[in-house]
């Protein structure tokens, strides 16, 4: 299986709370309601166990603004 990583694209998100909801061990906010990626503190660095991969993906289907991505390469930090 392909490694999968995971970000937010934190310009892209409306706070709807929704991937927090789906995926509470995965996700976190800041103060205004802005998602990222907790387990790799959002750097889009670190693969996601298969465990992770589960709940990730229901969150990834539902954000509304498609601000959670997913690659098959590390994120790079802009
Ligand atoms: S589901 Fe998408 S828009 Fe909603 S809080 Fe999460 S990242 Fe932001």
């Amino acid at each position: 299986m392909k490694p999968v990583y995971a970000h937010v694209d934190r310009a892209a998100c409306i706070a709807c709370g929704l991937c927090q909801m789906l995926a509470p061990k995965l996700f976190e906010y800041d103060q205004e309601g802005i998602a990222s990626y907790c387990p790799d503190e959002n750097t889009g660095t670190v693969p996601l166990t298969g465990e992770q991969l589960i709940d990730f993906k229901l969150a990834y289907r539902r954000c509304p603004t498609g601000a959670i991505q997913r690659s098959e390469q590390p994120f790079t930090q802009a």
